[in-house]
């Protein structure tokens, strides 16, 4: 049988996706085994009392929604669910969605849209990137937790209509706990509203298990800038489903706005049924919770890593195939571990995610600490596993080619240098110019931490046109694999990777550096010449950027200082900002001397 044109590329990319390691493997029936995988924490899903709540809902409703909830759809299980959530969490109200995935679309599209403003946590789960691109909000992404730079973007958009904070209690793949105080306080000064996805925090944290916002008690001032909280019936529920909950007003909103919820079927009965019951035995599951504790604390102690709020524990191996290697010994030994790769994950940043539940006993527990433990060694290169096996590199974009990304890379390499091991890459080159070999003379850097670009082509344009002069062409999963290895040779130091010319630049054809980032997600500055033309390019750029889910960690001006400019942005953006002077001479004395006025530490925290 013949190809045609979308068959043929679509299987030239599956092999690309293969040969990169990042390929899903087929669906499996449920495993057996011990499950340190699934998201059932209390063990519900199959609970005796759950089940028979299912049935009976089924023989008293039968199978199917059959229509829309607005157009009477659904059973009047929809309605107590709903009813047994709110009471559960102390809401005025909640509305059932049919998965977790529509709730957040729903919520978040019901809320914002053109004019308004979200500020986005960057690990939030693809549900809530989803949710803020589709709401076409502008989105603005802070680092991992960090709730000053979210109160800092929350400033810069103050003349947003609307604006909301959107973060997860507990990260689904960091097993962490979002600072919801801070971030609640921080909504409060600046007059924004708060969004919390509890997916992994109900059933789990606070009083009766009524997640990681219950868990604080927040005080009424508190409390008036949360807009509502996400609850998914498909985790330690053990059912699917969600809600949104929150004030009265609010899900009346949602319930009259969110296009998720109006145009999709309403959940089977069964579902509805089986979600009262498991509220009910969830409220109740003390011991299971100190179990949860209890495996937590076992599994820290064992592998040197923080002890976990939560039921997820992510266990950093670094390259993807380790990741696989060690998930696969896992399984062979009856343990149940999933490797979490990219383009969930970022790239070097592939792990087990290990998922705890109270059926779990202390032997399970012990027995997985103990494979890993032999997989990674003795116990101090586990800790060093634990932390970060391989550098997150800090990718160095521009607003345009000679803006001067060469100067600031080296600027950055010195202060990287300075702060511990440290290496740069130029991915692809282009034209006369060596940049490594100028960051080589200006950083005063070796050869070892400044190698020759992985590609590099003599005619001085964008990188798909010159390679493609030499009868070329980039190869996007080689490019992937020389910055895994360079990150691997820099260990657990700091890798600056430079691009060539400007963000929306083709690499290979349609292609373009920032569909590069994108797919990655690094930590990126953004570099941009300070004149005539700098609001508009950096602006743009920025906002490409954060379209993408990609929060610069800096921005530098290089070219004559431009106060007005350079306030106009730091206002608009939130962004850190540098000033980088054309130096007289470009010598090693100038950029030294910058540096010795200038604390990059932000940059690289
Ligand atoms: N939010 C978070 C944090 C999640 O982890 C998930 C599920 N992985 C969802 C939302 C989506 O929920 P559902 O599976 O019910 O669509």
């Amino acid at each position: 049988m013949t190809r045609t044109g979308l068959q043929q590329a679509l299987a030239e990319e599956a092999a690309r996706w293969q040969e990169a390691g990042l390929d899903r493997e087929a669906i499996a029936p449920p495993p057996r085994g011990v499950d340190f995988t699934s998201n059932d924490t209390l063990g519900l899903a199959k609970h005796p009392e759950v089940v028979a709540a299912a049935e009976s809902a089924l023989r008293a409703h039968g199978v199917g929604g059959r229509s829309a909830r607005l157009l009477g759809g659904g059973s009047p299980l929809d309605e107590v669910a709903e009813a047994s959530v709110a009471d559960w969490l102390g809401a005025e109200r909640a509305l059932l969605f049919p998965t977790g995935y529509q709730a957040n679309l729903g919520l978040v599209g019901a809320l914002v849209g053109p004019g308004d403003v979200v500020v986005s946590d960057e690990l939030n789960h693809a549900s809530l990137i989803d949710a803020a691109r589709l709401s076409r909000a502008r989105v603005l992404v802070y680092p991992h937790g960090d709730w000053r730079q979210a109160e800092r973007l929350l400033a810069a958009a103050a003349g947003a209509s609307r604006r909301l904070v959107l973060t997860e209690s507990v990260f689904s793949m960091e097993g962490d706990l979002a600072p919801l105080g801070p971030l609640a306080d921080a909504c409060a000064r600046q007059g924004a509203s708060l969004v919390i996805d509890e997916a992994h925090a109900v059933g789990v944290l606070g009083p009766e298990g009524a997640g990681g916002w219950s868990a604080l008690s927040p005080d009424e001032e508190r409390q008036a800038v949360l807009a509502a909280r996400v609850v998914t019936g498909g985790k330690a529920l053990g059912v699917m489903g969600a809600f949104v909950v929150g004030a009265g007003a609010v899900v009346e909103h949602v319930r009259q706005r969110a296009r998720s919820f109006m145009f999709t079927t309403a959940p089977s009965p069964a579902i509805s049924g089986a979600l009262v019951a498991a509220i009910g035995i969830a409220r109740k599951a003390e011991q299971e919770r100190l179990r949860l504790r209890s495996h937590a604390r076992r599994v820290a102690d064992a592998l040197g890593l923080a002890l976990s709020p939560a039921a997820v524990i992510p266990y950093l191996v670094g390259a993807s195939d380790r990741a696989m290697e060690l998930a696969g010994r896992l399984r062979e030994v009856g343990l149940h571990v999933r490797a979490v790769r990219p383009p969930t994950v970022p790239p070097g940043t592939s792990r087990l995610r290990i998922a705890l539940h109270a059926s779990n006993t202390a032997d399970d527990v012990d027995r997985l600490v103990e494979e890993i433990g032999r997989f990674s060694g003795p116990r101090s290169s586990r800790v060093e596993s634990a932390a970060v096996a391989q550098a997150a590199p800090l990718f160095v974009t521009g607003t345009d080619t000679g803006v001067g990304k060469t100067v600031v890379s080296a600027i950055l390499l010195r202060a990287a240098a300075q702060l511990g091991v440290a290496g740069y890459c130029k991915p692809v080159q282009t034209g006369d110019d060596d940049d490594a070999a100028e960051v080589r003379r200006l950083a005063e850097a070796g050869g070892e931490q400044v190698p020759p670009p992985h590609y590099r082509f003599a005619l001085p344009a964008s990188p798909h046109e010159a390679a493609a002069a030499e009868g070329q062409s980039i190869d996007l999963a080689a490019l992937d694999s020389h910055l895994d290895h360079r990150s691997s040779e820099v260990g657990e130091g700091r890798l600056l990777v430079e691009l060539a010319g400007g963000l929306q630049v083709p690499l290979e054809g349609a292609f373009t550096q920032l569909d590069w980032l994108a797919q990655r997600r690094p930590a990126c500055v953004l570099v941009a010449r300070s004149g005539l033309g700098t609001l508009n390019h950096s602006l743009l750029s920025i906002e490409a950027l954060r379209q993408r889910h990609i929060e610069p960690r800096a921005l530098f001006l290089v070219g004559a200082s431009h106060p007005s400019n350079r306030d106009t942005l730091a206002r608009m953006t939130g962004l850190l900002i540098y000033e980088v002077p054309v130096f007289d001479s470009l010598t090693t004395t100038a950029l030294e001397s910058w540096l010795s006025r200038h604390d990059l530490a932000p940059v690289f925290a």
